[in-house]
């Protein structure tokens, strides 16, 4: 008798390893969504509202010190840098979906704290100089604190000075590496939580996937947004997928 349980045991085992299905991230948050707009408070909301694991955003520092939500660097159609802008001039701009402006860092977390279920992935954009960054890191980590939410937070960054910036100041945070000119074992090295590498590259290096896995890092891939594509990283094994079609994804998992 023990034999057989002993196989149906690992059978069982061995499916719910296959079974394990990747986390869903909403890039720049629901921003596909009617009324929604890129990294808006709206694409909060919306991201929550359906049930996603986390939703993303991107964080500048702008020339008055101050930390908005954004993802360009210039915003389309006007001549405005988030880096040699101030924050009032920034928050003027008025999004696509006609009902908001660019919101403040501080906003944007009042929003995430009143939102338990959504996790919240913080890009910290790479900014001109390694001193400014250090110091967005300093102001993220104080806003965090500040929110109450540096335990419902993961941090990305394709800067390895603002990852080093964070896990100094949070050592017991997942900061996952952007850039994708790391493998993982380097990755390990410097103590970070694992690889936010784009489609593009996990496709040129899928060999990628097991050996974070092995090293016990964890796997991001962005921006996924066909269904082939998203098939192919859900058979990949990854652990988080990140994309503008949240709802697309959440239904081909539920299949
Ligand atoms: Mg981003």
């Amino acid at each position: 008798m023990i034999k057989p349980l002993i196989l149906a045991a690992a059978v069982l085992f061995a499916g719910g390893t296959a079974a394990a299905q990747p986390k869903v991230i909403a890039h720049r948050g629901y921003w596909t969504a009617p009324g929604s707009a890129q990294n808006s408070l709206t694409a909060f909301t919306k991201a929550d509202s359906i049930g996603v694991y986390g939703s993303e955003i991107d964080v500048w520092l702008t020339a008055d010190d101050r930390l908005i939500v954004n993802h360009d660097r210039v915003y389309q159609g006007t001549d405005i840098d988030m880096e040699k802008a101030s924050a009032k001039e920034i928050m003027q701009i008025v999004l696509p979906n006609g009902k908001e402006n660019i919101p403040s860092l501080d906003d944007y977390l009042s929003l995430v704290a009143s939102k338990p279920d959504t996790r919240l992935i913080l890009e910290m954009k790479s900014l001109s100089d390694l001193r400014r960054e250090d110091l967005a890191a300093e102001k993220i980590v104080r806003a965090l604190r500040k929110h109450k939410l540096v335990e419902r937070t993961d941090i990305i960054a394709f800067s390895i000075n603002a990852c080093l910036a964070f896990k100094k100041l949070l050592p017991d945070t997942k900061i996952y590496y952007l850039n994708g000119d790391l493998p993982p074992k380097s990755i390990k090295a410097l103590g970070l939580a694992g690889i936010d590498y784009s489609m593009g590259n996990l496709r040129r290096n899928p060999h990628w996937v097991q050996q974070a896995h092995e090293l016990g890092l964890e796997v991001n891939v962005w921006t996924v947004d066909s269904e082939e594509d998203m098939k192919y990283f859900i058979e990949q094994g990854v652990d988080y997928i990140t994309t503008d079609y949240p709802e697309r994804l959440q239904a081909l998992l539920k299949q």
